[in-house]
């Protein structure tokens, strides 16, 4: 028994704080078949973050002329920094027949369903707006006026979950893992992506 398989983009969105960073490393950590496109940032790096690891951290310069090369599926400025996913990363991966996990904004998600609707579109939700405070509280990684500014985003952005093919409740981690890995491991089976041969 033969079989091929080619490499399908996954699209993880949703409000800051719901979880979307702590659902991809655990994918990741999972399942060898996934690899994580690194964006690329304007943002200064947080203790313990690495450059090309968890970003590529640009100056505004370079990501200029990166923007001016067309180089980006997709970019945003989120929550006043900027953020891109680079067209060659997502290529060379999918190339490979590898399945590429992107975890971007909304915006930035929005555009890429525009561009490749065969990519699999996960919209990750808080269990309730106080949870979320909770939890970008909790993280530590930003001080209470952007804390209020990301909260403030989260209600627009979660008017426009219609928009994704499946919506995934982060209240219980386990469960709403599991959920996101049955959804990956269902979309693997399109008979688009996935071609046994039988002899
Ligand atoms: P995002 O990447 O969407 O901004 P994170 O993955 O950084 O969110 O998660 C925000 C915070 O919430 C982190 O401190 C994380 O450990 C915590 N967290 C994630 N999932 C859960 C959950 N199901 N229950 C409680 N806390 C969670
Ligand atoms: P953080 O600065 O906390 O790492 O990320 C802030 C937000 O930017 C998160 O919602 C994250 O999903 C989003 N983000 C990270 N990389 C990209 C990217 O390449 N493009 C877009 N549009 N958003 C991104």
């Amino acid at each position: 028994m033969r079989e091929e398989r080619k490499g399908m983009l996954i699209v993880i969105s949703g409000p800051s704080g719901t979880g979307k960073g702590t659902i991809c490393k655990k994918l990741l950590d999972d399942d060898p078949s996934l690899t994580f496109s690194v964006s690329v940032t304007t943002r200064g790096p947080r203790d313990g973050e690495i450059d090309g690891v968890h970003y590529f951290f640009l100056t505004e310069d370079k990501y200029d002329e990166l923007l001016s090369q067309d180089a980006f599926l997709e970019h945003a400025t989120v929550h006043g920094h900027r953020y891109g996913t680079l067209k060659f990363q997502v290529q060379e991966i999918m190339d490979q027949g590898k399945n590429v996990v992107l975890d971007i904004d909304p915006q930035g998600a929005k555009e890429v369903m525009r561009q490749r609707p065969d990519c699999v579109s996960i919209f990750i939700l808080p269990p309730s707006y106080s949870e979320l405070r909770v939890r970008l509280h909790t993280r530590n990684t930003d001080d209470p006026a952007e804390i209020e500014r990301r909260l403030g985003n989260a209600k627009g952005e979660i008017d426009q979950m219609h928009l994704y093919q499946y919506a995934v409740v982060n209240d219980n981690l386990e469960l709403a893992f599991n959920q996101v890995t049955s959804i990956i491991t269902a979309e693997k089976q399109r008979t688009t992506r996935y071609f046994p041969v039988v002899e």
